[in-house]
Formats: C-alpha cells, structure tokens, sequence
C-alpha cells in the first residue's frame, strides 16, 4: 500500500486505511501490469478472473461473487444530438446485485479480508454500501456487522435487515463512526469495508476497465462521476491509469467529479483553488448517497483533478429531479444521485465546453427504485378512464407512426 500523499508505503495486511504520517487515504501500489484481460465467457466469468492481473490477490476467490459487474454502457444517440457530441453512454450500475456499484468493491474487499484470514466483515453506511455488505457477507456466512446511523429510515433499514447482518443503529457523530469502527474492527478481527478503503476502491477499477473493452479501447473524453466520498471516483480513475500503464489505452479521459450543490466540499475547494477540503457545515440535498460533509478522499480527488485537468461541477436539486426524468426518457431509471452525472454535463454543455467530436460516459450508480420518496418530486403523467372507453382513451394519446422516435 502506498499513501495517495507522501508516497510512504505499508504492507498489503495492513488494514488501516490512512497514512501514519500525512493522515492521507492509501492505495494499492501500481505495478508494471501485463497488459492482460482473461477473455472469458461474461455469463460465467467473475470481474475477479477478468481482471486478475490488475488485483494484488494472491488468489481469486470465485465463490465470494454474486455476479456483479459486466454492466452495460447504453448508448443515447438522441441526447448526443442535444448536446451537439459524437457519443453519450450510460454506464449503467443499476444492473449489479444489490443494485447499485457498491458490490464491485465489496466482493474484493471480501476477497482480500478472507486472503488476511478474517471470517468477519463490517461496513458503516447510510445506503447502498450497507446493503451490499450485508448481502455478500450473507452469501459468505460470515458475521457482518453492519453500523447506520439511528436515524436511518425504515425504508432504507429494510432492504439491510433483510439480509440478516448484525444490523445496529448507533447513536453519536457518523462521522466519528467511521474512525471508531476502524478501532473497534482491530481489537475485534472485524475487517471494515468502509466507503473508501484501499480494497473498495480496487473493485470501482472495474468500472473503467469494463468501459474500455465496451468502447474497443477508445477511450472516452469525459467520465462523469457522481461523488460522495470520493471512493469510487478514485477507482475508476485508477483503472484507466492502470490499463494506460499495461499499454492497453493511451489517454486518460477528462474527469468530472459531480456533487449536489447542497453538499459540494470538493467542488467547493476546486474552484477556491484550495489543496483541501473544508467541512460542509449542513448538507442540504435530497441526493442523500452523496452527501457526505467531509468526504474522506477530498484531497485525493483534488490531486487527481489538478494532476490530470479534470472538472468540478456542483448541480442543484432541481436540476437533478430534471435530469432523472430525463435520463428515464432514455430507458434508464437512476437514484437521484445517479442523475448527477447528466444534469452535471448539460451545465458542461451550457458553459460550451464541449466539441463535436467529444464521447461522453455518465455513470449510473444506483437504482432509482431504491428511493422511492425521491419520485413525489415528479410531476407524473397517469391517466384514468372505464373499461368502456378504453379504446377512445387510448386512441387519443397515440401519435403517428413517423414520429415514433429511436433513442
Ligand atoms: C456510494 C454512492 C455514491 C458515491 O460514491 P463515493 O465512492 O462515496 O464517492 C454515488 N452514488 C450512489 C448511488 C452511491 O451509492
Ligand atoms: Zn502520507
């Protein structure tokens, strides 16, 4: 492991994410990777055995996964012609088991923590993290503790509890409880897939490997990314970095970090020119996966934004209740915070930043159905009539077939 900041290095077993000396997040080291791709069958490959030559295990643990991964980039032609660019696709992260990214980084997560002997996993989370530990460490039959904050809502304590981890509400500072877990993992052999811990960050790797051979290793201008912690960003960053380093592509796409304007510590250090982040003091957002008021990857973001002339941009809520309607238009139904991405660069496109030639990913990173209470914000269009007028009813919302649109 090599700290993001200093460059100071620790063994692979050491399961403390942050540097003694810069308190900066660690990283899996890169290595000279061989620029192979186990080209297997996907409809029985694991992400794991893909891409095993990018993952530092000593062996692969196939029984661990419940197939996530192998998402689908979906094309929009229609919204590439909105926005005046060659190509816009969505990276559609609903598809995974637990419905969101966040089981890319729990199954190697849980592949190292059984590779370092442990039989006890843990995750502190408000949302899709939770719920994807919780299922894993359930398929595994392992003891998964899983922390929430007491005022977690019913509607998203359930789809954890249904998993049966050991499932605890604590009560005190969440942002304490992410340190204190650590701690408590230690004395306890629990090991903590927190939100950014070097081995959940492997996983998001996938992300962009996977949108690489999806687009014949031309490799996209810009990759928005809907950031909370900054985990995720991070990964997926790292995997274009680590094909660029086996030789596979040779550029690294233009990355946006996309944060709701109710909760933006990184955008907000971006465009102030600041090497750190500053505490968000109430985050205001209905975008609650990314609301994190002191994310604990900021910095590194920062330093990647500047190393590599990446973009912040902040959209509002109102925005993001847009662009998840709009985003349905095109077949794709994402939690609100997943519809950051696309309100994100239609402000790119606003600002005219953007050329004819651009290619476009927005990622998708969880379901839309896992927020419910999210859709009262819509204004949806149902109708009504009896089943003796059904045929009028209908007849008189069809269009001509020459309008008929392919997105
Ligand atoms: C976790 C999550 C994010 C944020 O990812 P980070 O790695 O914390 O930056 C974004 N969207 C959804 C749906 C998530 O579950
Ligand atoms: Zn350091």
């Amino acid at each position: 492991l090599v700290c993001t900041n200093c460059k100071k290095q620790y063994p692979i077993d050491r399961v403390y994410p942050r540097c003694d000396a810069c308190s900066e997040p660690l990283e899996v080291g890169a290595e000279n990777f061989q620029p192979n791709i186990n080209q297997g069958n996907p409809l029985t490959q694991t992400i794991l055995d893909r891409y095993s030559a990018f993952f530092p295990f000593k062996k692969t643990n196939n029984s661990l996964s419940l197939h996530e991964g192998f998402t689908p980039l979906v094309d929009s032609p229609t919204l590439a012609q909105d926005l005046g660019v060659a190509r816009i696709s969505f990276k559609n992260e609903t598809q995974n088991p637990t419905w969101s990214f966040k089981d890319r980084g729990t199954v190697t997560g849980l592949n190292l923590a059984l590779e370092l002997g442990y039989t006890r996993i843990g995750t502190v989370s408000t949302g899709n993290m939770a719920v994807s530990v919780a299922a894993y460490g359930a398929k595994a039959g392992l003891d998964t503790i899983i922390l929430v904050s007491a005022s977690l809502p019913p509607e998203k304590i359930n789809p954890i509890a249904i998993y049966n981890p050991t499932l605890i509400k604590v009560e005190g500072d969440y942002g304490k409880l992410y340190f204190d877990s650590l701690e408590i993992g230690k004395e306890n052999n629990i090991y903590f897939i927190n939100s950014d811990v070097p081995f959940r960050v492997e996983g998001s790797k996938t992300i962009a490997f996977e949108i690489c051979e999806q687009l014949q290793f031309e490799v996209p201008d810009y990759v928005v990314v809907p950031t909370s912690s900054g985990g995720n960003f991070r990964g997926i960053l790292k995997g274009f970095e680590e094909f660029k380093l086996a030789g596979l592509i040779n550029k690294i796409p233009t990355m946006v970090c996309a944060q709701a304007a109710g909760c933006s510590p990184i955008y907000n250090a971006f465009i102030n020119n600041q090497n750190s982040i500053t505490r968000v003091d109430k985050p205001n957002t209905l975008c609650h996966a990314i609301d994190n008021p002191y994310p604990p990857s900021g910095n590194q973001v920062l330093r990647k934004l500047k190393e590599y002339n990446g973009i912040a941009v902040a959209v509002s809520d109102e925005e993001v209740i847009t662009a998840q309607k709009k985003m349905a238009s095109f077949g794709i139904f994402g939690q609100p915070d997943s519809a950051v991405p696309l309100a994100a660069i239609e402000k790119i496109h606003r600002e005219k930043k953007l050329k004819k030639s651009d290619t476009i990913a927005l990622i998708v990173t969880g379901s839309g159905l896992k927020y419910p209470s999210a859709l009262e914000k819509h204004r949806m269009n149902i109708l009504q009539c009896g089943i003796n007028n059904l045929n009028e009813a209908i007849k008189s919302t069809l269009r001509k077939p020459t309008s008929l649109k392919a997105n």
